[in-house]
């Protein structure tokens, strides 16, 4: 989908490249053996290593490295089986070491690909530059005192994948569809929680803007943005700033800004600072990290079935549209949770019912799909009620109401409150009968030509069953009857 800025001098194009950070799941940290737990007192999760203690000597965790591996492998990435770590040195008072171990020239990770799908049903292929892991620095507390800040280190050293994309985003919806995707894949592999409002995945968003065809021009990146609404509103709002300055003949300096969404605005933090100011340099503590394509292999043989695979499948085994099947792979749950009820049944009426009323009553109740209280058997048992004629869709509708409200069994519910669809003919001919009687002047208007009428007759009987008829067999009796 095109989207352009339309400035006094013609239309302008976005440019966006994001700098995800995600916190790896792990029960250590990177290099030391401290929890990663969350929430716990300050500066419980403290080792000497992470606190920076002269002499220490940091060990590299091999489960952070095998989750970055196995995350590379998910983003379709060059696997490195060399990578090496580097120390970036700044100053500031939550990282004790003075530097941060990352990794700049030698990734663990190299070029990958996303694929995104967008609302008008097209797909696009996001570049992935790289991906390498960091740690973590620690966090000030400014609110604790009036007059002093503090500093709790139990987030100092945690493991992150940095993930870096192309610039290859040209809107921001597709800036939002990146990270929905980039979120979904690592909650798939059980690499990244993606939990943005905690902070365990943030966006640097880097943001030009360009007349078509031309090259890239200087770029701003907007730090630690928060959330996938923030991140679209902030490239909006810094391509517009960004277009008035180059029309009102100026120049966009690179820079790092802040997104600030309460005014709806970017304001600049600082000039961009250089690869050289954080003198970056082998970490003389660290050897060069080797990992031997074997073990590669190994873990790629135990991925779980990612949702761009896993979608392509429902759609093939059970018949399901791709948005459909786009719908129901959103979370590995869902996914589980369909496939349960359309094992062996119509997997396309599972689709409707769980894209449709289930999810909505999901929705209504403020409640995951984990803390459903009709679980997959129950809704299984509802479509088969529903297949055998037991009751029709109406009243399937009711049932999964009820069975939100008392968690009862469909059958249960049909029985209790008497829902049984009517497939007496007798029964059905005599509620027809009475309604055309009553409504002699439609029915004189209908064989006049008003033939929308119908549907009134109908709707007429099932009201007169309370919704019990089977709808076929009413259309079918109306028909002989009026018609001979
Ligand atoms: P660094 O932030 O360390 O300088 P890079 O120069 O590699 O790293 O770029 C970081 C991010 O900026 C990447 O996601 C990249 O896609 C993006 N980027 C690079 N050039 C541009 C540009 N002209 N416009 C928008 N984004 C860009
Ligand atoms: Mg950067």
């Amino acid at each position: 989908m095109s989207y352009v800025i339309e400035g006094s001098t013609g239309p302008w194009e976005i440019v966006v490249g994001l700098e995800v950070h995600a916190q790896v799941i792990s029960n250590s940290k990177l290099f030391s053996g401290a929890s990663t737990l969350f929430g716990g007192e300050p500066n419980t999760h403290v080792s000497l290593i992470d606190a920076g203690f002269p002499g220490m000597l940091p060990v590299i965790n091999r489960g952070c490295v095998a989750q970055a591996v196995r995350t590379g492998l998910g983003l379709k990435a060059r696997i490195n089986l060399e990578s090496r770590f580097d120390r970036k040195n700044y100053f500031y008072a939550d990282l004790p070491q003075g530097y941060q171990i990352s990794q700049f020239a030698h990734p663990i990770i190299g070029e990958g690909k996303i694929e995104i799908e967008l609302s008008d049903g097209s797909t696009r292929e996001i570049g992935i530059t790289r991906l390498h892991l960091e740690q973590d620095a620690g966090k000030l507390m400014h609110d604790q005192d009036p007059k002093r800040s503090f500093v709790d280190l139990n987030r100092a050293g945690v493991a992150l994948m940095e993930i870096v994309s192309e610039p290859d985003i040209r809107t921001p919806e597709e800036a939002g569809a990146y990270l929905r995707k980039l979120r979904q894949i690592l909650r798939y592999l059980g690499t990244c929680d993606g939990n943005m409002d905690e902070g365990s995945m943030r966006a640097d968003v880097n943001v030009s803007v360009r007349k078509a065809g031309e090259p890239f021009r200087t770029r701003c990146e907007i730090k630690n943005v928060n959330s996938i609404r923030f991140v679209t509103q902030a490239i909006e709002i810094e391509a517009a700033r960004q277009v008035e300055i180059w029309e009102s003949g100026g120049e966009v300096d690179q820079e790092t800004r802040l997104f600030d969404p309460g005014r709806g605005e970017t304001r600049s933090l600082r000039s961009k600072e250089d690869a050289h100011d954080y003198r970056y340099f082998p970490d003389p503590d660290l050897l060069p990290l080797v990992i031997e394509q074997s073990w590669v292999d190994q873990l790629k043989a135990c991925l779980p079935e990612l949702p761009d695979e896993k979608r392509a499948r429902l759609q093939k085994e059970y018949g399901i549209t791709a948005y459909d099947a786009g719908v129901l792979v959103a979370e590995q749950a869902i996914a589980d949770f369909y496939e349960t009820v359309a094992k062996g049944r119509d997997g396309k009426s599972a689709a409707a019912w769980m894209t449709g009323d289930f999810f909505a009553a999901l929705n209504r109740t403020g409640k995951s799909i984990e803390e459903s209280p009709v679980g997959a058997d129950k809704l299984g048992a509802m479509l088969d009620l529903i297949a055998d004629g037991t009751i029709n869709g109406k009243i399937a509708k009711e049932v999964l109401e009820t069975m939100f409200e008392t968690g009862e069994a469909p059958l249960e519910i049909v029985e209790r409150k008497g829902l049984r669809q009517v497939t007496d003919t007798g029964a059905i001919e005599k509620a027809a009968d009475e309604v055309l009687t009553k409504n002699a002047d439609k029915l004189e208007q209908y064989l006049g030509g008003k033939d929308k009428l119908f549907g009134f007759f109908v709707g007429q009987v099932m009201k007169a069953t309370q919704g019990k008829a089977n709808p076929a067999m009413v259309n079918e009796i109306l028909k002989k009857k009026i018609h001979g």
